[in-house]
């Protein structure tokens, strides 16, 4: 039931296999993209600790059946791995592998992972080929596909980065058998998400079998995964570097980064509850605006309920008590003088409160002169874009919780 997806860019155009146990054809799959130059080939396998045990094994062993070399990679897990001191860290490992031009750089793990290597592999030596091997369901759905490639600023997440496309992508729907439910559950949040801005039919066929597709049922997972990877790959497609269509993947994002910002990164609330959270309130925004109707919010709001996750800002979990250890994703460094940036929220108030959430909406690297962007619905699978949002709309949805 392997299913290929070609995402199509002219010369820079890849394909995305998806099905169960392909890291065992994984080195089938990468021997014919590795020039006959650099062969016996050395690739380098970027990878973190979680992974690398759980996974790394499989994978190299795959790659050596073919006559290829792995050398491992092992960062840290967690997104502060998406940093300078780390990218630097990781160039300097891949020098010493010495990855040739010709070779190839393998991201194996979740978006962290793909995101780091992929930028260290669009910039090592002005460019080695890397492919995408996502562990995550998040990853498999979305930061694999598209070329997207950051790290992480103190002022902000994703400020430094490229578009940089891989040459494949390779989801092995198996790997999910190891992911924590929470990290489950939060890529599906982006899968209900392609439902949401484009595909009424998908949002009915999550409806059926969402469940099942997150308790292990391989060809509901892999449909789920397949599907949401075309909606992607046909957007990319159409607009690679977001000149339009392609902010539509942002739908729920505005209101999700302003939550993750406003609960300061911490896991209190991951991307993916953000997200789903953001869903809910870009629904109801469209429906306060007039665009769409009270029982298509009612709609998404069961489904997301349905599935176990958070539909509201009221059930983003308490904040730790000063002097309790909760991990901030990105570290705030002192604001430059001069500097717009939202206020630090010292001790959050539980739930955040909208005025807080709106602060940081508007620093949001996606708010355009200063007017923050929307994505809004005409109803289930009809998302645009709007710039004109009214802030007082936002607050009172946001107040609404
Ligand atoms: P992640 O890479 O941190 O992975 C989440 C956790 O799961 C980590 O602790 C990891 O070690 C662990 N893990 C990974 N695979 C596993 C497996 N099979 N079994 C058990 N544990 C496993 O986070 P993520 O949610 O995959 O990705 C989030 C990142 O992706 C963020 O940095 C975000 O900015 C980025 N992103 C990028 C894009 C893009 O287009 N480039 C899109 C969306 C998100
Ligand atoms: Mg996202």
């Amino acid at each position: 039931m392997n299913e290929i997806i070609q995402v199509a860019l002219g010369e820079r155009s890849y394909p995305i296999h998806i099905g169960a146990g392909l890291l065992a054809q994984s080195g089938a799959l990468l021997a014919p993209l590795v020039a006959k130059s650099a062969r016996p080939a050395r690739i380098a396998v970027v990878t973190d600790e979680t992974v690398a045990k759980l996974h790394y094994p499989a994978f190299a062993a795959a790659l050596t059946a073919k006559g290829m070399e792995p050398i491992p990679i092992v960062l840290p897990p967690g997104e502060q791995t998406k940093s300078f001191v780390q990218l630097e860290k990781l160039m300097e490992q891949l020098l010493v592998a010495n990855v040739e031009r010709g070779s190839l750089i393998v991201a194996l793990g979740g978006g962290v992972i793909g995101d780091i290597t992929g930028f260290a592999a669009g910039t090592l030596k002005r460019g080695v080929d890397f492919a995408q091997v996502p562990t995550t369901l998040l990853a498999q759905v979305d930061s694999s596909v598209g070329g997207k490639t950051a790290i992480n600023m103190p002022q902000g997440k994703n400020l430094v980065g490229l578009f940089y496309q891989p040459r494949i992508v390779i989801a092995d729907i198996s790997v999910l058998a190891t992911l924590p439910r929470r990290e489950l559950l939060g890529g599906y949040a982006e899968i209900v998400k392609y439902a949401l801005l484009g595909d009424a039919d998908f949002l009915a066929w999550l409806e059926q079998h969402g469940a099942a597709a997150l308790s292990g049922d391989e060809h509901a997972i892999a449909y789920a995964v397949a599907h949401s990877c075309q909606m992607k790959a046909g957007i990319v497609a159409r607009d690679e570097h977001e000149h339009g269509e392609r902010a539509l993947l942002n739908l729920g994002h505005t209101f999700g980064h302003g939550l993750e910002a406003a609960t300061s990164y911490s896991d209190r609330l991951s991307h993916g509850e953000g997200v789903a959270i953001g869903c809910v309130l870009a629904f109801k925004l469209s429906e306060r605006l007039g665009h769409c109707k009270a029982e298509d919010v009612a709609r998404v709001e069961a489904h997301l309920a349905a599935m176990g996750l958070a539909t509201r800002i009221a059930q983003i979990p308490a904040a730790t008590p000063p002097g309790a250890h909760r991990t901030p994703i990105v570290k705030s460094a002192a604001t430059p003088p001069g500097a717009h940036r939202a206020p630090i929220v010292k001790s959050a108030a539980t739930p955040p409160g909208a005025d807080d959430i709106l602060a940081h909406m508007r620093h949001d690297k996606k708010a355009k002169g200063g007017r923050m962007t929307f994505i809004l619905v005409r109803g289930i699978g009809q998302a645009f874009i709007s710039r004109d949002v009214p802030e007082d709309a936002v607050r009172a949805v946001l107040a609404a919780g």
